[in-house]
């Protein structure tokens, strides 16, 4: 071998580019013809070009149609904004001509940015689309509501628009949370804040309720049942979030928790009305259902039916537990 392998080595990547001179791909040539060590060493530098130039390749495809597809949202959005002016337009001048002043337009208005929120804006959005949406279509329906308040001469604007928001913040709180940058101490509890949340935007609810109906004696009524009535959620998230057991046991373990909490429902709505006089589970009589043993029988039948689907999840829980380990 006139070469050693260090310099054909050296000169290989070159070859592989075919950037190298003449006399160069000679000395490579003739190098690998006896030496298998080089020419194994070539193969592999051949194999990871060819990876390469497919991946680049991939990329720029990819690059290619994601242009294209910005370009035509772009596209739908500028017709659709298009179209929307001509409504404004004529409502603008039809409000102007009749009225000789604004005041419907305004509702018309706020209407076609409720539509544009879910129409133009997941268009011209390229990243967190669906936090971009909701927030515009909430400030959109918010602000559509605020309109009528005023335009109505009515005051009420919370009570809309506080159901309206929780509404939509329970609904979405679990994509909402995925999207949000957070702490690494909160990012492994994700179920706990989207709990925390919800549970925030119930007792506002029941708080816009409160405030609008003035109602005598709301307070005592509606904080214990809807405190009650939020025990049932919270003990299904974090019974299967962290009870550390196997699926079917926590599944066991919520459906005993249904089956008293339902048991147990009408006792405290009867506690917090003031018409408790005996737990409903005493009142029960199978053979005789009429009003005063209803409830009871009932509340019976949630604790056997929880009890009977926890035995049910248990036992196959152990059986598949037991397979697992064989
Ligand atoms: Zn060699």
């Amino acid at each position: 071998m006139k070469y050693n392998c260090e310099v054909v080595q050296d000169l290989l990547p070159l070859y592989v580019d075919n950037i190298c001179s003449m006399q160069s791909r000679e000395i490579v040539d003739a190098h690998i013809e006896e030496c298998p060590r080089c020419k194994e060493q070539l193969t592999a530098l051949g194999d990871r070009s060819v990876t390469q130039e497919l991946s680049q390749e991939r990329d720029g495809v990819l690059k290619t149609h994601m242009k294209k597809e910005k370009k035509r949202s772009t596209m739908i959005a500028m017709i659709t904004s298009a179209c929307l002016t001509v409504p404004i337009i004529v409502c603008l001048i039809c409000n102007l001509a009749v009225g000789h002043a604004l005041d419907w337009f305004f509702i018309v208005l706020t209407s076609l940015l409720v539509f544009a929120s879910v129409t133009i804006v997941p268009l011209v959005t390229c990243d967190n689309k669906l936090l971009w949406t909701l927030g515009s279509f909430t400030v959109s329906v918010l602000a559509l509501l605020g309109t009528i308040c005023i335009y109505t001469n009515g005051n009420w604007f919370y009570i809309a628009a506080v159901p309206v928001t929780a509404g939509l913040l329970i609904c979405f709180m679990p994509y909402i949370i995925r999207h949000l940058p957070l702490p690494a101490f909160l990012r492994n509890h994700k179920a706990l804040l989207v709990m925390l949340v919800d549970t925030a935007a119930v007792y506002s609810i029941i708080a816009a309720a409160g405030l609008y109906t003035r109602y005598p004696g709301y307070w005592d009524i509606a904080v214990p049942i809807a405190s009650f009535c939020m025990i049932l959620p919270w003990a299904i998230v974090l019974t299967a979030r962290y009870i550390p057991i196997s699926k079917m046991y926590r599944g066991a373990v919520i459906s005993l928790i249904c089956g008293v909490f339902c048991a147990f429902i009408n006792d405290v709505a009867e506690l917090t009305l003031g018409e408790f006089d005996k737990l409903n589970l005493l009142k029960a009589d199978f053979s005789n259902w009429n009003y005063y043993t209803n409830n009871g029988n009932v509340a019976w039948l949630f604790i056997i039916s929880g009890t009977v689907i926890a035995l049910i999840l248990a036992v196959a829980g152990r059986i598949l537990s037991k397979t697992k380990r064989n």
